[in-house]
């Protein structure tokens, strides 16, 4: 009877804890602290399996608990934040959108920009959520063999944190049978967009907003991105001018050399095949 007050109690104290733990989580932060709950109830079922004296659990726990952890480690590197600071410091979001600057953001039609892919040398594509949600991966592919056909070097450029999990967009374009030797990440590929001619943004937002690179006061100053504005010419593939996840405006759509294409991605993209073709 006691021990079953006992265990009460624990399972109260628990619940408090884990809404407290989990309630002050920010929108962007939650997948970093679902995959660190996933880690620790691995390691809790190890324990279990010490207890009962379970081998299988216990390995299969050990594994649950150590492959989320490294799964934290990763997204708190793409984020450029310690783990200590998704729990318990979270995401000072700036207020101050009044900038009193009208910014105009130029936007073709698929149609229009053939000539310009016709002329590149080198195309890199920069896959985003964007690209999951429409499912454009398939026509990415078929855009990929048509600009090959026409001597045009096609690569992708794989942020750490595009999409909404880990190795997101690598699934997304193995499903599609994109070469895995076509996939470059962020240290690799950076260097090369100053080379390139069309930086190709498909779905992917603040992944690729320059801001992070000098604007102290964004939410997102000091992650990693993808430096498609240093390209020649850098194509936008979204539906509106919304935010991504971050919730923050992108100044890589109102620079000179970007060009919006809206509409769904998997359309646009459609249409820039068949006008290739
Ligand atoms: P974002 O969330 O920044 O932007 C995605 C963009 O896709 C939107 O701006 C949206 O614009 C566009 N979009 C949506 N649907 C379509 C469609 N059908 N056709 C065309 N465009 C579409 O994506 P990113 O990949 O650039 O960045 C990922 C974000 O998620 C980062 O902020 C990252 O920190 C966060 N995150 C990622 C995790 C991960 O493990 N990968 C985990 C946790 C957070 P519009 O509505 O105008 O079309």
């Amino acid at each position: 009877d006691q021990l079953f007050d006992y265990f009460l109690w624990i399972i109260i104290f628990s619940l408090v804890i884990g809404y407290y733990f989990v309630v002050p989580i920010g929108g962007a932060d939650m997948p970093v602290v679902i995959a660190l709950l996933n880690s620790f109830s691995g390691l809790a079922a190890a324990a279990t399996g010490f207890v009962i004296q379970n081998d299988a659990l216990i390995i299969s726990g050990a594994l649950v608990g150590a492959s989320g952890i490294i799964l934290t480690n990763i997204m708190c590197k793409g984020m450029n934040r310690t783990i200590w600071n998704v729990l318990f410091v979270g995401i000072k979001v700036s207020t101050s959108t009044a900038e009193g600057v009208q910014k105009t953001a130029k936007s073709y039609e698929p149609e229009d920009t053939v000539v310009i892919f016709e002329n590149a040398k080198q195309v890199i594509i920069v896959p985003g959520y964007g690209m999951a949600v429409a499912q454009a991966q398939h026509m990415c592919h078929e855009l990929e063999k048509i600009l090959e056909e026409k001597s045009v070097t096609v690569k992708y450029a794989i942020h750490p944190v595009a999409g909404r999990m880990p190795g997101h967009m690598n699934v997304l374009l193995a499903e599609a049978n994109v070469a895995y030797d076509k996939l470059y990440d962020l240290d690799q590929i950076n260097p090369e967009f100053e080379q390139t001619d069309v930086a190709l943004v498909i779905g992917a937002n603040d992944v690729v907003n320059p801001a992070a690179r000098h604007d102290k006061s964004s939410p997102i100053y000091g992650m990693p991105i993808l430096d498609v504005d240093k390209s020649q010419t850098v194509f936008v593939l979204k539906r509106s001018m919304n935010f991504g996840y971050a919730g923050i405006d992108n100044e890589l759509f109102y620079k000179d050399n970007t060009i919006m294409i809206f509409g769904d991605a998997k359309d646009t993209v459609s249409r820039l095949v068949a006008e290739l073709k």
